[in-house]
Formats: C-alpha cells, structure tokens, sequence
C-alpha cells in the first residue's frame, strides 16, 4: 500500500475515484499534499447500495464471528500503524506522540469493543409467559467525522456499528480524510464487500447521507451547529441518531493543589492538540487563594513547550487544521485583545507558513466576554478566579454545553461532591482525558445527544424488538 497517493474511497469492496477532486493541506506548511475523491451523489447511492446489499449476510453472522472480525479490524491498523501515523500528521498537524496516542488507543478500541455483547433482557419470565427485549441492528449506519481525531473517531463508530451487525457508510471531513481512505483500502480484504463503505467529500455529501432513505442511522461527531442541521434533516425519515458535539469545558482547580505539581496537567488538559479537542478543559477557574501561583507556573512550563511542524523532531503542539478554523480563533484572540483583556502568555500570530496560533492565556477576562463563552477549539485559554465552591459550580454550569468537566484537589470527598454537580457527560477528578472503551462518552445539553463507548454506545446501533411468548395454551 502507498499512503503517498492513490487515494481512492471504497464502494462495495472496490476502488472507487471521483470525477471531482478536493485539494488536502498540510496545515504546519499549507502544501497541497494530495487529492481526495469528492463522491457525486449517485456515488453515495452506489455505496448505500453496497451496504444494503451486505446488510443481511453480515447480520446473520454469529456475534462471535463478527467480534472476530473486530480484532483482525485491530491486527491490520497495527501493521499499518507506522505508515497512518504519518500521514495522519500531515494530514491533521498533530505531532508524532499525539498520533501515536491516537492510533494506540484505535488499535485498542477494536479488542475492547469485540468484548462487548448485546444483552437479552428478561422482563417476565413466568409459567404463563416469557417477556424478552433483544437488540439487533437497525440496517445501513451513516458515520460522519470531523478533523481534530479521524481516525480514533471513525473507529468509535464503525466498531459498534459492525459489531451490532449493521453495515455503514462512513464520511471523514474533507480536510482530513486521507487516513479514513487509506483504513478503508486495508480493510478491502478483511472485511465483506459493502460491510464497510467509506466516500470523501463536502458537506454537501454529508447533508446527502442524512437524507438518504435507506439509512437508517446516523453517527455524528462534529460542531452543534451542524448537529443541529443533521437533527432536522434526519427528521426527514425519522433516523436514529447519535450526535457528539462541542464543548466549552470548565476545569475547577481547589486552593489545596500544588500549584507546581497541577499546572503541567492543566496545561495538557488545555491545550492537548493545540487544544482542539471536544473534551479540552476551556474555561480554567482557579480559586483566588491560588490563583496567582498556579497562573504564574502554567505560564512556566508553556514557555518550555514547542510548536511547530509535527513532522519534525521535538515538537510538542501543531497547528490549527485548517484555515477557516485558524481565521476563527484568530478573530476570538483579536476580540480579546479589542476588548482590553489581559494576556499572560501568547497573543500575536507569527507571520509565515502555517496555521499556528501561539498558546494563548488570558488572565481573568470577563464572564460574558467572547473568549470565556465560545468554544474557542485553539489554544487561547482563559484563566477565570473564583472564591466559593458554589459560585464556582454555578459559573461552571452556566453554558449551553455540557462535554466534560475536571475537579483538581488533594481531597477527593470534596471534589467528587462537586464533580456530582457539573452539568456534563464525563468529570475527571486529578486528571482528565483518561477514556474507557467501557465508560460511556455524552454530552448534556447542547453538547449531544445519546451515547458512544460502552455497552450503551453498542445499543445505540440498535432497535431494541420485545417478544411476548404465552406459555399456556387457551
Ligand atoms: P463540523 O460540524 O464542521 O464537521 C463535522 C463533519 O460534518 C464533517 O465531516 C463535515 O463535512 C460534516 N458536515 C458539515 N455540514 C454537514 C451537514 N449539513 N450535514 C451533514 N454533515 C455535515 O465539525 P468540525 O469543524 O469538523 O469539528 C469541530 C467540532 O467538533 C468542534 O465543535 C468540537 O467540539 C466537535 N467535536 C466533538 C467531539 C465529541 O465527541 N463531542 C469530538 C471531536 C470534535
């Protein structure tokens, strides 16, 4: 396999161009680095085709034989593990350790998730009757990703959805999809043909796989924006829908911290990917008690943080993905500095190639000012003081989103009694980012809607079918 070129989507088992190309950047140096397929929509006909085609051979296969399947899913991304991790940085920016984690934890996804199993539920089980709830799978899934995690993301859909027995049509965004291309290329020969479609291209495609009649789900990671268009489009039909969306994270760091010891984690819970990450913590609020200390030695090891081109030795954060995304958080940095705020750390754009944004601290900028209420994804971070714990849940909460959250303490009671009263789908207590295949992963609120990971997340790709079996005869 060449994963310089030849980047071709799979339909059917098949290698599938497009008569329309779209340009992939590499962010760190804004080279043209390859043409992806943009798929027409007869082509996603073609591939939900395929899917359907495939759809009753592959549910009729014992669980065990499609938990199988998942594990050689796993033996084929760690042979080609090496060759993903490269593309993938220069096709997303992130540096070599960044898409190691991500492919690590891929790998690990396809063992774990195989473990699960669909239950049966008894509800009754009497002389007269039998009462039973069983899952199976609903038909073709349509899964669509974003560009901060593409190929960890593509994975958190696609195994469930097959392990469920479905078939699926997954779309990679179009400013990452090479590595999702290239996954499909090698899982040409592992799995059945039409199992596992994959077609690149715009938003457009993704507004056509939402419409499309013959799927019956859709998986979706992205912005809530577009959440929320994939909520009225799939309305349409009345597909099933999993939607995980942005966050504005709020980390609550508690007087009794060593502010030395917590500013390296802060400053990864932060800014990990150069902070484009759904779970990032993005609002900071530090009590006064410590505010200074822990502000002072965040700024200390951000200084001894590179960032650069992640192709290269010794790079620690890459750049922006994309150039509408940079525009964005180059606006919320301006937006602050208009508004008198001031910055810590970071601030001015370099000039020269590449979408980078320098880490970026504002000290205590107001609570309803851009850079505390949006979700920034980059890394400008505000840093926000706080003198009582029940302000401090309120300022917390007070959010459209509800992601994820962190509590920092040396006394764990109390800050699980606060973890207990955030409003979000996931709280890390002395730590964060620390994911589970069998952990459940939402959002509240506007964050999202149903649940990836887990036993949870497997029954999303399903329709739960109760049978009511009299025992006695009349
Ligand atoms: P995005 O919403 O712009 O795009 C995501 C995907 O949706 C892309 O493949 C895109 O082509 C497609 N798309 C765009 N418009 C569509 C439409 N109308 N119908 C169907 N598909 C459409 O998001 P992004 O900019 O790629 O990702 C960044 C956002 O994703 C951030 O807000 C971040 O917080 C969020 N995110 C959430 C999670 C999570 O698990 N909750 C994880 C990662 C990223």
């Amino acid at each position: 396999m060449d994963f310089d070129r030849d980047y071709t989507m799979t339909i059917g088992g098949q290698a599938v161009s497009a008569a329309e190309v779209q340009a992939v950047i590499n962010p760190a140096t804004e080279e043209v680095i390859a043409h992806a397929p943009a798929a027409s929509r007869a082509q996603l006909d073609d591939a939900v085709s395929a899917a359907k085609a495939a759809f009753p051979a592959w549910s009729a296969l014992s669980f065990a034989e499609r938990q199988e399947a998942l594990r050689s899913i796993g033996q084929r991304l760690n042979h080609f593990k090496e060759d993903l991790m490269r593309l993938l940085t220069r096709e997303q920016g992130k540096p070599r350790a960044g898409a190691e984690w991500e492919l690590t934890g891929a790998i690990i996804w396809c063992d774990e998730i195989a473990k699960h199993e669909l239950p049966i539920l008894v509800a009754e089980d009497s002389p007269q009757r039998l009462i039973e709830t069983r899952h199976i799978p609903i038909g073709v899934v349509g899964a669509i990703t974003p560009w901060n995690y593409p190929v960890l993301l593509a994975l958190w859909k696609i195994l469930p959805a097959l392990l469920a027995g479905n078939t699926v049509v997954v779309k990679p965004s179009p400013y990452t999809p090479l590595t999702t291309l290239k996954i499909g290329e090698m899982l040409r020969d592992v799995l059945p043909a039409g199992v596992l479609n994959i077609v690149s291209g715009g938003n457009d495609l993704g507004k056509w796989i939402t419409q499309h009649p013959d799927i019956g789900k859709i998986s979706f990671t992205g912005s809530t924006e577009t959440g929320r268009r994939i909520m009225e489009s799939a309305s349409n039909g009345l597909k099933r829908i999993t939607l995980e969306l942005g966050g504005n994270d709020a980390a609550i760091v508690l007087p009794d911290v060593d502010p030395k010891k917590v500013a390296k984690e802060l400053f990864w819970a932060a800014f990990q990917n150069s902070a484009q990450l759904c779970v990032a913590a993005k609002r900071l609020f530090i009590h006064a008690d410590v505010y200074d200390d822990v502000a002072a030695e965040l700024v200390e090891f951000a200084k001894t943080v590179k960032m650069g081109d992640g192709a290269q030795q010794g790079i620690d954060l890459g750049p922006i993905q994309n150039r509408m995304q940079f525009e964005k958080v180059k606006d919320l940095l301006e937006d602050s500095r208009q508004s008198g705020h001031n910055f810590l750390l970071g601030g001015d754009i370099p000039e020269g190639k590449g979408y980078f944004v320098p880490v970026t601290i504002v000290d205590n900028p107001p609570e309803n000012s851009r850079v505390v209420a949006e979700e920034a994804f980059g890394p400008v971070l505000p840093l926000l003081k706080f003198d009582d714990v029940d302000e401090v849940v309120a300022r917390a909460n007070d959010t459209i989103y509800g992601l994820g959250g962190s509590v920092w303490s040396s006394d764990i009671t109390t800050a699980r009694k606060i973890a207990e009263r955030l409003e979000c789908g996931t709280v890390w207590i002395n730590e964060i980012h620390a994911f589970s295949p069998h952990a459940t992963f939402a959002g509240f609120k506007q964050s999202g809607i149903g649940v990836e990971n887990a036993t949870q997340g497997l029954l999303e790709f399903t329709n739960a079918q109760t049978i009511v079996t009299k025992r006695l005869l009349p």
